[in-house]
C-alpha cells in the first residue's frame, strides 16, 4: 500500500463544512462572517505521551481530543483539522482502528479532516485544529480579575491514577480502574461548555498539565493571584462511584496531589465575576457539564492553597511520592 492509497483508504472523506478537503496542495476554509479562526496544534509522541501498545482507536480519539480541548478553552466551535502522521510501517489493522477512533470523535464535534502529511518514521501524531469564534469573544487567559470566582469543570485526578496503575505503582479497584482508564485514554473535550462560557467567563484554560500548573498560566497572564479551597478541591477526584471510595483507598494528601497536579485531565479551569454566578450555572446546565467553584482570584500574585480551617497548606504537589 502506497502513501496515496493509505490516505485515500483511511483518511479521505467528503467534507461539508470545509470548502475543499484532502487532495489538493491546500485545504480551503471559509469562516462565517464576523467569526475569527482559532488554531491550535498538539503532538503525541510514542513513549512520551502514550504507551507503544495502546489501543490504536483510543489513540485516534485522544490525539484529536487534546486538540479539541484547546478550542474548548478558547470558547471556539470546531471546524476542521489536519493530521501529520509518522508511521513505522503501513499496518492496516492499526490504521483502521486509529482512523475509527479519530473519526468517531471528529463526527461527534462536526470537525472535518481536511489535510495533513504522511511519512515513514517513529510513530508520531501531530494534529492542528481550526475552530471559529465570534469576533472578540474568544476566552483568553489574561482576563481574570481580582474578586472573580475560580471554577473547574468535571472531575480531576483520575487520569493520573490510571497512569500510575498502568505503570504498576498503585492498584485501583477494578470498577474505578475501568472508569479512570477512560479518563486517561479517551478524555471528553469540554467544547460545549467552552462555547456556553463565551461572554460569561473572564478567563479560561484547559487542564492538561495539572490544575496548579495550568491555573498558574492564567494568574501570570492576568498578573493576579488566587486562593484555592483544598477541602472542596480534594473531592473532585471521581473515584469509584462518587468519590467516597477514593477516601477509603488513598489518604487525603495523595488525593489532593492527583487533583492539583495529576495531569491529562482535559477539563476547563476558568474564572468569572461574582455577578455571573447564575450565568455560569446556566452555562453548565446547557453544556451538561458540572462545574465547581474552588476559590477566588486575588490581586496579590501567587497561588495560596487553604485547608478547611483556613490555614495555608504546604507541600510539593508536583511530586508523586505521596503514593509511597
Ligand atoms: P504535498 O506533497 O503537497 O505536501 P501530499 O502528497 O503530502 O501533498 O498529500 C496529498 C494530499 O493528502 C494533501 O491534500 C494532503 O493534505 C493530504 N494528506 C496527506 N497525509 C494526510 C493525512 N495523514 N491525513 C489527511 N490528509 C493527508
Ligand atoms: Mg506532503
Amino acid at each position: 500500500m502506497g502513501e496515496f492509497d493509505l490516505i485515500a483508504r483511511y483518511f479521505q472523506r467528503p467534507t461539508s463544512r470545509a470548502v475543499l478537503g484532502i487532495g489538493d496542495d491546500c485545504a480551503l476554509l471559509q469562516p462565517a462572517t464576523g467569526m475569527q479562526l482559532a488554531i491550535s496544534s498538539d503532538m503525541l509522541v510514542e513513549g512520551r505521551h502514550f504507551f507503544a501498545d495502546v489501543d490504536p482507536s483510543t489513540l485516534g480519539h485522544k490525539a484529536l481530543a487534546v486538540n479539541l480541548s484547546d478550542l474548548a478553552a478558547c470558547g471556539a466551535q470546531p471546524l476542521a483539522f489536519t493530521l501529520a502522521l509518522a508511521l513505522p510501517r503501513a499496518d492496516e489493522a492499526w490504521l483502521a482502528a486509529f482512523s475509527r477512533g479519530l473519526f468517531a470523535l471528529a463526527d461527534e464535534h462536526g470537525c472535518e479532516l481536511v489535510g495533513g502529511d504522511t511519512t515513514q518514521g517513529p510513530l508520531n501524531i501531530c494534529i492542528t485544529v481550526f475552530g471559529e469564534v465570534p469576533h472578540g469573544q474568544a476566552l483568553l487567559r489574561s482576563g481574570a480579575r481580582a474578586g472573580d470566582d475560580v471554577y473547574v469543570s468535571g472531575t480531576l485526578g483520575d487520569a493520573r491514577l490510571a497512569l500510575e496503575a498502568l505503570r504498576g505503582n498503585i492498584t485501583l479497584p477494578p470498577g474505578w480502574m475501568a472508569a479512570a482508564r477512560i479518563r486517561l485514554e479517551q478524555p471528553s473535550p469540554r467544547v460545549a461548555l467552552g462555547m456556553a462560557l463565551r461572554g460569561v467567563a473572564s478567563a479560561a484554560i484547559d487542564i492538561s498539565d495539572g490544575l496548579i500548573g495550568d491555573l498558574g498560566h492564567i494568574l501570570r497572564a492576568a498578573q493576579v493571584g488566587a486562593r484555592i479551597d483544598t477541602a472542596i478541591a480534594v473531592d473532585l477526584l471521581a473515584g469509584d462511584v462518587d468519590g467516597r471510595v477514593a477516601q477509603g483507598v488513598f489518604h487525603h494528601e495523595a488525593r489532593l496531589a492527583c487533583v492539583l497536579a495529576g495531569g491529562d485531565d482535559y477539563e476547563l479551569a476558568f474564572t468569572a465575576p461574582v455577578s455571573a454566578r447564575a450565568a455560569v450555572e446556566a452555562a453548565a446546565l446547557e453544556a451538561r457539564t458540572p462545574v465547581t467553584c474552588i476559590g477566588n482570584i486575588e490581586s496579590a500574585p501567587g497561588l495560596r492553597l487553604m485547608d478547611a480551617a483556613g490555614q495555608r497548606v504546604s507541600g510539593n504537589f508536583a511530586s508523586f511520592d505521596h503514593f509511597a
